[in-house]
């Protein structure tokens, strides 16, 4: 039996949705999938007061990290034990336990373990911008990067297990045409503050830099499901609980994925497969 499996790695509860319908795709066809979050999302919005206090959020939205698994058919799942660093330039960054405070071989260290352990075929995780910029979605991004190779260098942490060769790392963000796609929508509803440094030419993945396109329309609404039992984070600041109905299907309906790293050569174009030529 070769089941073949698939690991994504992000820094919060919720950051999963972008790859949520791969994560059903692959599931449903029989692999095994797992996520890894380096924090609790601790310093996120709450909802509601009846959901959580700042107090309890984080063991909150782990509960919330669970209900959103069983729904993606996850039965792997990891926490760090980081905290959430907060937006850049918050007093969340200066706390010792945050993410972007942490010592980069410890990261590395753990990820390798669980890569050694879980020994995936693909790894998944945010691009080099961090989908919008969040400090701890850049760490992540970088630390799975380095533990991508240093799982697979048995010279590398030797007591966390035999090494292991992934064979493809994909970064996952948002596609540039889907932020175009909703600019006009941010516009009229005078979002310009939120986005007032920002140009939407500038964000997501550019069509030069996607492999993979990923039309997972059948898993649409079992994608949407997995996302509201993240209920605290279903508040109004939340951009995507006030898109229209139709704007969060087309926002849904399709995953992009840049091949960072191969070790099965080169991804073709129209192929649209993270397993393609894994073994
Ligand atoms: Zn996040």
């Amino acid at each position: 039996m070769s089941t073949k499996r698939l690991l994504g790695v992000f820094a919060h509860p919720d950051d999963e949705g972008m790859v949520s319908g791969a994560l059903l795709q692959y599931s449903t066809s029989g692999l095994e999938t797992g996520l890894i979050y380096a924090t609790r999302g601790e310093v996120g919005e709450i909802a509601s007061p009846s959901l959580a206090t700042p107090e309890t959020l984080g063991e909150v939205r782990e509960g919330e990290m669970r209900a959103a698994a069983d729904i993606l058919g996850v039965h792997d799942l990891w926490f760090l034990g980081y905290r959430d660093s907060g937006m850049a330039g918050t007093p969340e960054n200066e706390d010792p336990g945050a993410f972007i405070n942490a010592r980069a071989a410890e990261v590395v260290g753990k990820l390798v373990e669980i890569i050694r352990q879980f020994r995936p075929q693909v790894l998944i995780t945010f691009d080099e911008s961090g989908g919008y910029g969040h400090p701890d979605h850049i760490a992540i991004y970088r630390y799975t990067t380095s533990a991508f190779h240093a799982a697979a260098d048995g010279v590398l942490y030797p007591e966390l297990g035999p090494a292991h060769s992934t064979s493809k790392l994909y970064y996952a963000s948002p596609a540039r045409r889907q932020l175009l796609m909703m600019a006009d929508w941010i516009r009229e509803q005078n979002y310009e503050e939120m986005f007032k440094d920002v140009d939407p030419n500038t964000l997501g993945l550019a069509d030069d830099q996607i492999n993979v396109v990923l039309d997972v329309e059948p898993w649409q609404e079992t994608k949407a499901h997995s996302w509201v039992a993240h209920r605290t984070q279903m508040h109004s600041m939340n951009m995507f609980t006030r898109l229209p109905a139709e704007l969060q299907r087309k926002w849904r309906n399709t995953e992009y994925y840049q091949l960072a790293t191969s070790r099965v050569g080169p991804d073709v174009v129209g192929e649209n497969d993270l397993l393609a030529r894994v073994i």
